[in-house]
């Protein structure tokens, strides 16, 4: 467990086996004040005034829209003196950006982040805002650990040498078990090893409403030992907000259709199906409680705090009177043909794991270019590192490798190529948000957030390019550092062989 403050009743709740951890989460929205930020601080203070809820979560632009800095409300959620969970997004902060930041909420005190990419970045000042990513949740985690220790910068930054004073973040990072094909799973399971191996200290689950995954998510951490605390999202929607999702408006968000129907049933009652919906949601938490999760992530609209302790009251009682299994089976609404990690018998078809012709054939020539023992490596690098003494031969080998790969890969020229980590797809040209250490959270039924229905998510690509051998035989990987933006329009071979891409990191080249 990260050093705890003694003050911080989340930190303290959150390691302590014993206890349920039970977080909620607020969406701040456009403007600086006004009647739902008043509803918010009223909800924050009657939460703190009950002392279920360890900490109340606070969204960064979500969907991609512009609102007000979980910071802001941050501050205002601690001077209340209830913990808040700052949700620190990448798509709207470049690095240096998300380096500044940390620093802002280090000073004021708001030490425990949930970190994730984002959503893609819409509407704006005069149209769309552009996405940024320029770092992705696994290399923000790798940050956030290293300023956690008192560890001095790059000479070449600014400040560099002198070692910063370490900052006790407790940085979480999130994960979707809902995902409904193979290749999307398997790489969120992948993803989550990544951002382990990069310093999380606590997952939260996306919401979702399958609980032989919420099961799934579970199996794995175990047996992948992951010991952290883990939390399951439970959202409670309203009707209107559960036909959105059900449309696949949310990005990532799977909402099954009976669920829908069964909702608007439940909304011809005279309550519109209120006490329906915060039953079923006070069941999920006896449930997931059951079930072995370290505590449950709440959220939902329309929702003021009497609705929130009904719903808490319900689940306390539930844990202690109802049959597990009843239980479960009210609140289980499985996604028709959905892919499982440990499917039971008969519940879906093994299938085939091989590595396409045009993969075999990239690596082939790859790995005798670029791996030191390769046939034809000392050539390459000879040349190389000859043609980079020189402006004009440097000049003509960028320009053919350019040529090359552009036709072969559509290279971006970041000059920092990854698409051996990647089966031979370029992720500066075929993901939207650049994700290099594996895809976001926003793919639906295996197609790119950015365009559902029209392109496949770019590392679905990448899984069929060249799946593992067995999906529950994950690699346990650090994160690909960030681009070196310094690199861009330059060549990635000379710079590989030069020893200044990611690789002088693992491997100086001989
Ligand atoms: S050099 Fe960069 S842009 Fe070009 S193929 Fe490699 S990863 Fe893509």
């Amino acid at each position: 467990m990260p050093t705890s403050q003694a003050t911080d009743i989340f930190r303290a709740s959150l390691f302590k086996t014993e206890e349920f951890t039970i977080t909620f989460e607020l969406v701040p929205g456009r403007g600086s004040g006004g009647k739902r930020l008043d509803d918010i601080l009223r909800f924050a203070e009657e939460a703190r005034e009950d002392g279920r809820i360890k900490a109340l979560s606070i969204t960064d632009n979500p969907g991609g829209h512009p609102a007000l800095a979980p910071t802001s409300l941050g501050l205002d959620i601690k001077s209340l003196g209830i913990e808040p969970l700052i949700h620190f997004s990448l798509k709207d902060k470049n690095r240096n950006m998300a380096e500044s930041q940390l620093f802002e909420c280090h000073r004021h005190g708001l030490l425990n982040l949930l970190v994730l990419g984002g959503d893609y970045p819409r509407y704006g000042f005069h149209g769309q805002a552009m996405p940024v990513f320029d770092l992705d949740s696994p290399q923000l985690l790798t940050l956030i650990e290293r300023l956690r220790q008192t560890l001095a910068l790059e000479k070449m930054a600014p400040g560099g040498i002198m070692p910063l004073p370490a900052m006790d973040f407790l940085a979480g990072c999130v994960v979707s078990p809902f995902k409904t094909t193979e290749a999307e799973q398997v790489f969120q399971y992948a993803k989550l090893l990544t951002k382990v191996c990069a310093g999380a200290h606590f997952i939260i689950s996306q919401l979702g409403f399958d609980m032989s995954k919420y099961q799934e998510l579970l199996s794995f951490c175990r047996q992948n030992t992951i010991t952290m605390p883990i939390l399951a999202s439970v959202f409670i929607p309203s009707i209107k907000v559960a036909e959105i999702m059900y449309q696949g408006k949310v990005p990532g968000i799977i909402f099954p259709e009976s669920l829908v129907r069964l909702m608007l049933q439940e909304a011809t009652s005279q309550d519109r199906g209120e006490e329906a919906r915060l039953l079923r949601g006070a069941k999920m938490v006896a449930v997931l409680k059951h079930m072995g999760y370290a505590g449950v992530h709440l959220g939902g609209n329309n929702l003021d705090f009497s609705k929130i302790a009904f719903l808490l009251d319900q689940a306390e009682q539930f844990t202690k009177t109802a049959n597990r299994q009843e239980l479960c089976q009210e609140v289980d609404f499985p996604t028709p043909s959905t892919w499982y990690l440990f499917p039971e018998s008969g519940q879906q078809k093994e299938t085939h794991h091989k590595p396409s012709a045009r993969f075999r054939a990239n690596q082939q020539l790859h790995d005798s270019t670029f791996k030191p023992e390769g046939l034809i490596f000392p050539l390459a690098r000879a040349v190389s590192l000859q043609a980079d003494q020189n402006k004009q031969a440097r000049g003509l080998y960028t320009f053919c490798e350019h040529l090359i790969k552009t036709i072969l890969f559509r290279c971006r020229m970041c000059g920092d190529c990854t698409l051996a980590e990647s089966s031979y797809h370029c992720p500066q040209s075929g993901c939207p948000k650049r994700m290099i250490n594996g895809p976001c959270g926003g793919s639906l039924h295996g197609f790119c957030e950015v365009y559902p229905q029209e392109r496949l998510c770019f590392w679905v690509k990448v899984y069929h390019s060249n799946p593992p051998s067995h999906p529950r035989e994950l690699p346990n990987c650090p994160p690909l550092p960030p681009k070196d933006w310094s690199l861009q329009g330059t060549s990635s071979w000379l710079n590989y062989f030069a020893g200044r891409d990611h690789n002088k990191l693992n491997s100086e080249p001989k």
